[in-house]
């Protein structure tokens, strides 16, 4: 899966980290308390081989009519009944072998004694008639009074464990089945299943009945069901249909989204040698989706916020592609060979993110790749509750399996172990790993006996350290130059802590010295025997750059001790992205220093890659001054892209009391030829707190944008900028009738407005009563920050509520939890946002509210890049699993 931003947990945060992302997602990640999914398989009492699924609906009662019929066999001797999992459905009859039989609900479980014991081999048919209002697993998005247009959608969310909250099955991924899908819906609808479509035929009452076959076996949770008002665009792959659904009147939309499709099936069957394994493609965009992204085999759901308005769009570089190349992955490492249990899990996501990386390196080329492994590999290493775990482990209940360990570690496992391993021979491993298993639910020692046998490389070690163990290596690095010996001695320590399943590591990795005469690499590999060890190279001459893993191939974090103007050396002429966006960090902490200023600043307007353009924007930003804040406005005149000049106009931001800052800011704001610039500039107005920014931002609350563009963002500045004249406009834009969109951004911003006001606290625990999912999450959110404890009862009253759509409970407790404690709870459930502008000290309770505003700042402007990203991918608040 691809999480989502503003949805709930668990859901949400199984789809989704990419390299390009995981780590902003990540700071939102928090402990949650859910219902655990089972770490371990179950063992089975039979093979569950074909379902076929008749569903029907009632829409006035948002029910759905099932007619489930499954063909078993029995595995093992002397089974007295047959037990599927089955959560809130109503059962009215159950036939064995077309006989009525007699049936209980229990706990969950759909329990059907069998007359006489069965025997392994026995076959069965199973049919089961049944009725449910699901509260999870299949939902219905429908028109109602504030929202009288909207097309109607159904759509199913199976993974985890929720297929059983709309058909009685076997909910667990190690069992395999083919599907028959038979969906009656309104004459006038589309529908999406997995496989196949066979037929749609004329049905009573203004019906039609649409039947889809899979004929590929695959696993219960994904199981797929998508129908309502959609258009459709068809597309093809060497003759296998390739569609695109869009909601009814955003057709148009889909594809310069998704057009890229069949590219990327191509580029993923030539690179694994394993040709697209289904019989189609589909991708459903559907509204209020409850994660980013869902592999259903054959037919991917997606949220509708990836269908980008068309003149938005061109403003991102990657557009929908790391969603779409995910769940494409997916097809491949999930579907076709899925884990046997969760606590393998990264066989499927570290899988889907490292594809996302295959796509971006093949298509944006290797400088934009580079850039997305370096953001996420610093993200990561921030990540304390993720650094202690081993992707690998059964005992996740505490956070959720779908971690940014299964997604961005797990694909920076893989890209290690291509470094390591070599491009053909990796692959090599992997068309064995996927030939061997094809159809079969693995576990992680399959894959690396697959890459052993198919590279003769033993990779044990590899994988002991890197997805068994915990951690990544932290070095602590220095060298001197001997000018008698003509030698560098280099020292390298590792300094994570050892305990728990951090280990120290064994990395093979490269040195390279450039001197007067030039650049010369020497391997090395580091041992795990002891932490510190020293390495000495021949050099002609004093060395002008020392690189330690070239590159930056290797997950971990280095302090490397260099002096000024080797960094400087550095970011002029290393090669590789990693070591000149090293550089930049390195000089980013010297204040005060013309050198260094002119250095970036010319970074900033010469350097190849845009990532290191907008790295240096944000360095120069953080060390402020005035000839920097002359330099941004400079760069403003000559960066082209909407990337690169979204990133400089943020840097901004950091200049506070510079009226030629704000009138640029406001100049932008309303009249610039790109919305993201506009957008980023609303957004340093409302973080500068500059005078006169109500009007702006109020003139782009009324200015008409595609999809609102800049109106959300000026709504979601509204807080930050913390003006109260600002409330009547954000009470109004909040209203029910208003895009959800905006409602989300405005309900962010009355958070932070009157805070004594009770009223707006009333007004938003009210909204908490909707069935809209996002408006209830950006509620829950928004009182839990607004810390008046007057809301805890109506967030205790929802807590009670049956219709909770999702898993919410989890976030609703600890929105109560933070009101009724001090600061320090509430610090913590914001999320860490690595605090790195917090200055330590006395913890008197105002530095503690400082360092409260700073990080709900910091989390605030993060909300705002999603924001701006979002309509590409993850959309929605950002919790936990990607
Ligand atoms: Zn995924």
């Amino acid at each position: 899966m691809n999480s989502p931003f503003f949805t709930n947990a668990r859901r949400l945060r199984r789809h989704r980290a990419s390299f390009a992302v995981a780590g902003m997602l990540a700071i939102f990640f928090v402990a949650l308390d859910l219902r655990a999914d089972e770490p371990y398989a179950r063992s089975r009492d039979y093979d569950l081989q074909h379902s076929r699924i008749a569903l029907r609906f009632d829409l006035d009662q948002k029910k759905v009519i099932g007619d489930v019929t499954h063909s078993l066999t029995i595995l093992r001797d002397s089974i007295s009944k047959i037990v599927l999992d089955s959560a809130g459905l109503t059962i009215q009859s159950v036939t064995v072998n077309k006989s009525a039989a007699k049936f209980e609900t229990k706990d969950d479980k759909l329990i059907i004694p069998l007359t006489t014991a069965a025997h392994a081999g026995e076959k069965f048919d199973v049919t089961i008639r049944y009725e449910a209002k699901p509260t999870k697993g299949l939902y219905f998005i429908l028109p109602d009074k504030d929202y009288p247009d909207r097309p109607s959608q159904i759509w199913t969310q199976g993974e985890s464990e929720d297929t059983r909250y709309y058909l009685p099955t076997y909910d667990y991924p190690n069992d395999r089945l083919t599907t028959e899908t038979i969906l009656t819906v309104p004459a006038s609808w589309i529908t999406v299943a997995n496989g196949k479509l066979i037929n749609v035929s004329e049905a009573a009452n203004a019906m039609k009945t649409w039947t889809w076959k899979e004929s590929v076996p695959s696993s219960t949770y994904l199981i797929t069901v998508v129908a309502g008002e959609f258009q459709e665009v068809k597309d093809s792959w060497r003759g296998i249909p390739v569609t695109y659904y869009a909601p009814k009147g955003r057709g148009d939309r889909l594809s310069i989204n998704y057009s890229r499709t069949p590219q990327m099936i191509e580029l993923f069957s030539k690179k694994l040698g394993v040709d697209y394994p289904w019989e189609k493609y589909a991708q459903s965009m559907v509204d209020d989706f409850v994660a980013g992204g869902m592999e259903n085999s054959s037919a991917t759901t997606n949220t509708s916020n990836s269908l980008q308005h068309p003149k938005l769009a061109p403003e991102f570089l990657t557009g929908q592609d790391d969603l779409i190349s995910h769940e494409l992955g997916h097809q491949w490492f999930g579907d076709l060979v899925t884990c046997k249990d969760w606590g393998d899990i990264w066989l499927n996501e570290g899988f889907a993110t490292f594809m996302e990386f295959v796509w971006t390196e093949s298509h944006f080329g290797k400088d934009q790749a580079d850039y997305e492994r370096w953001q996420s590999a610093h993200q990561w290493m921030e990540e304390a509750n993720l650094y202690s775990k081993p992707i690998v482990r059964h005992d996740f209940n505490d956070s959720g399996e779908f971690d940014g360990n299964a997604y961005t570690k797990g694909g920076w496992v893989l890209y290690m172990l291509r470094h390591q391993l070599g491009e053909d021979a990796f692959y090599r491993g992997l068309k064995h790993y996927l030939e061997v298993n094809r159809g079969k639910n693995v576990v992680t020692a399959d894959f690396a006996k697959a890459v052993e046998e198919a590279t003769h490389t033993n990779v044990d070690q590899f994988f002991s350290q890197w997805l068994y163990g915990a951690g990544a290596p932290k070095f602590d690095l220095s060298y001197k130059y001997d000018d008698a010996k003509h030698e560098v001695a280099l020292t390298v320590k590792q300094t994570q802590k050892v305990e728990g399943r951090v280990g120290l590591f064994r990395i093979p990795t490269e040195v390279e010295i450039t001197t007067a005469s030039g650049p010369k690499l020497f391997p090395i590999t580091i041992s795990n025997e002891k932490d510190t060890a020293i390495f000495t190279f021949p050099a002609d001459s004093t060395p002008l750059m020392v690189l330690f893993d070239k590159g930056g191939h290797v997950l971990k974090s280095a302090d490397f001790h260099k002096e000024k103007k080797e960094w400087l050396y550095q970011l002029k002429n290393a090669t590789e992205l990693a070591d000149r966006a090293d550089a930049i960090s390195a000089l980013g902490k010297l204040k005060g220093d013309d050198e260094v200023v002119a250095a970036l600043n010319n970074a900033l307007l010469n350097d190849k890659a845009w990532g290191i353009r907008a790295n240096a924007a944000d360095a120069l930003g953080q060390l402020g001054g005035s000839a920097v804040s002359k330099q941004l406005l400079d760069a403003l005149n000559t960066a082209k892209e909407p990337w690169v000049r979204n990133r400089i106009v943020s840097a901004l931001a950091n200049f506070k009391d510079d009226p030629a800052i704000v009138a640029k800011l406001t100049s932008i704001a309303g009249d610039n030829n790109s919305y993201r610039a506009r957008v980023a500039a609303l957004q340093a107005l409302g973080r500068l707190k500059a005078p006169g920014a109500l009007a702006t931002l109020e003139a782009a609350v009324a200015a008409d944008s595609p999809d609102g563009f800049l109106r959300n963002a000026a709504l979601r500045s509204l807080g930050p900028l913390g003006d109260d004249k600002a409330v009547p406009l954000l009470l109004q834009w909040s209203a029910a009738g208003k895009p959800i969109d905006s409602r989300n951004a405005a309900i962010s911003s009355l958070a932070r407005l009157q805070k004594d006001n009770k009223e707006i606290t009333n007004q938003i625990a009210a909204y908490l009563g909707e069935s809209h999912f996002p408006i209830r999450m950006a509620s829950i959110f928004a009182l839990g920050a607004r810390g008046d404890a007057s809301a805890v009862p109506a967030l205790e009253a929802l807590l009670k509520s049956d219709d909770l759509s999702i898993e919410m409970v989890p976030m609703i407790k600890r929105q109560i939890a933070s009101l009724k404690s001090p600061a320090g709870e509430k610090r913590h459930q914001h999320g860490e946002a690595s605090g790195d502008d917090e200055e330590s000290s006395a913890s008197s309770a105002a530095n503690d509210q400082g360092a409260v505003a700073k990080r709900l700042d910091r989390l605030e402007h993060l909300m705002q890049e999603m924001a701006d990203r979002l309509k590409t991918i993850e959309t929605r608040l950002p919790s936990a699993k990607q």
